[in-house]
């Protein structure tokens, strides 16, 4: 079932891939598999600025060689393709064994911006795949290509998306859908979920090996540190990362949706968007995933969630670790570093400078009227940053960000206490570092939707457009005006499934 030995090899020498990725592991962590190939593929969504980044061939979308490389119809001579096992907590509950069960890997490519590994989503079944088919459907393909380049264009760390591809290919979900497959590009790809599964396994020399991996591939400033001191580090640097991220999300608005431990990157980048959403009219107890019926990863819980997790990792580590008191210690850091990334987040949104007392209030308070009125949060902030440019000479400039509210009382008291703690600020350079803060595109899901329907019609034009825009998210784009206005009506009856 995982062998095509009839699979040409593509003749492409810049996909030489480097033999210290996670390959070089061994086989107790990446498991050679080939690709299911799929028929008359095609170019759904090409990166172009990635692949300037990772300086690949600059003809590579005429390559008709790397259209079949990342469909899966072809492979590198002497580089086997690959599936990694982990497990992992799902919904709160430990899970077992899952690991790659639709992600092949190409192996590592050496690039101006360092190793980065390439990955295929949706080639076909793995030793992974339990009851799945190895397929990604092209709907959640184009979301995830959008949504991580969206990620990467607001300055959030997250996996990348190179290309997307599809074919006619039918694929069962809900419905018959048709077939797609993203190339995904990060420095690693591993999750907390790797290392809960040798440690639930009891492998601690293949535990020892992975955590051994990162820290010389990827945590460089670690690697004099011996023994249990290095795993500490390791734990307490994830830690911090992951804090940083939460922050990130929550201060943009970022609902992930399916927050288990193995889909938690240990590098704390963004991983698999399934469900995602960026939220529209603001409501801290938004669910954007409809399986999740108790709102465990509701957009409020994010950052205690990614707290959970980072405990399983902890718990993963133990075995390299021994004494409890350091790693503690190591993951009670997150209680002071997620409060202050997100205060200086809140902060950098609002224009002020220094920190002072009631910063804290005055950005609950906001959030409760924000929440009152279901406020959309991406045009209050843009209209927010500029109100205060523009207040350096209009008297009215506040009334536009007034408007969006249905309780003008109570954001015209608000109002007045933020414009007190604005002070003396120069008014012009506050509001143009507000509006390099808060963006005004986001990946709204009604954008992504209408993307994917002019997809399914053969028509690619707005996932390349959309991709534009989304990578400058702060500029302004004259054109797509309107993709920066207020969900349709209509957008709140899409329903994002967990199928993909
Ligand atoms: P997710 O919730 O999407 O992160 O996926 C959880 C697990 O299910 C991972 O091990 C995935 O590889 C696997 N999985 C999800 N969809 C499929 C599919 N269509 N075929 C095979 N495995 C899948
Ligand atoms: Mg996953």
């Amino acid at each position: 079932m995982f062998h095509h030995p009839d699979l040409p090899i593509a003749d492409l020498p810049w996909m030489r891939a480097s033999g210290s990725g996670f390959a070089s592991l061994g086989e107790a962590f990446a498991t050679p598999t080939n690709p299911t190939p799929l028929p008359a593929a095609h170019w759904v969504g090409c990166n172009e600025a990635l692949r300037n980044e990772l300086a690949l061939p600059d003809d590579l979308w005429q390559q008709q060689e790397a259209l079949e490389l990342f469909t899966g119809n072809r492979l590198v001579a002497n580089q086997p393709t690959y599936a990694s096992v982990y497990s992992g907590h799902q919904f709160g509950q430990w899970a077992g064994q899952l690991g790659d069960g639709r992600a092949l890997n190409l192996g590592s490519v050496q690039t101006p911006s360092g190793l980065q590994e390439l990955q295929l989503k949706g080639a076909g079944p793995t030793p992974y795949s339990r009851r799945g088919d190895g397929r990604a459907v092209l709907r959640s393909s184009i979301r995830e290509f959008l949504a991580s380049e969206a990620m990467h264009g607001l300055g959030i760390p997250t996996t990348r998306a190179l290309c997307v591809t599809g074919s006619p290919a039918h694929v069962r979900r809900e419905e018959v859908e048709t077939a797609a497959v993203v190339t995904r590009v990060a420095p690693s790809f591993v999750r907390f979920g790797h290392f809960e599964h040798f440690a639930s396994n009891g492998q601690i020399e293949e535990l020892r090996a992975l955590a051994d991996h990162l820290v010389t591939a990827h945590f460089p400033a670690l690697q004099d540190k011996q023994g249990a001191e290095r795993y500490v580090a390791l734990l307490h640097e994830v830690t911090q990362r992951t804090a940083v991220l939460m922050a990130q999300w929550q201060a943009v608005g970022f609902c992930h949706g399916v927050m288990n431990t193995d889909n938690m990157s240990i590098l704390g980048l963004t991983l698999d968007y399934g469900p995602f959403q960026y939220l529209d009219g603001f409501d801290a107890n938004h669910i954007c995933n409809h399986s999740d019926h108790q709102g465990r990863y509701a957009y409020a819980r994010q950052p205690q969630i990614a707290y959970w997790n980072l405990f399983c990792l902890g718990q993963a580590l133990m075995p390299l670790i021994d004494e409890q008191a350091p790693a503690l210690a190591a993951l009670e850091s997150y209680k002071q570093a997620f409060p202050e990334a997100m205060d200086q987040r809140m902060r950098n949104k609002l224009g002020l400078s220094g920190a002072h007392e009631g910063d804290r209030a005055l950005v609950e308070d906001l959030l409760q009227a924000l929440q009152q009125d279901r406020v959309d949060y991406t045009v209050f902030w843009r209209r927010l940053s500029i109100a205060v440019l523009e207040s350096a000479h209009n008297t009215h400039a506040f009334e536009p960000v007034r408007d969006i509210f249905l309780h003008r009382e109570v954001f015209d008291a608000w109002c007045a206490r933020y414009l007190e703690r604005l002070g003396a600020a120069n008014r012009q350079a506050t509001g143009d570092a507000m509006l390099r803060t808060n963006p005004k595109y986001i990946l709204r899901n009604h954008l992504g939707e209408l993307a994917i329907r002019q997809a399914k019609a053969g028509n690619f034009a707005m996932v390349q457009d959309l991709l534009q825009v989304l990578h400058a998210p702060f500029d302004e784009h004259p054109t797509y005006e309107a993709w920066a206005g207020l969900a349709p009506e209509w957008a709140s009856s899409i329903e994002i499934s967990c199928s993909s």
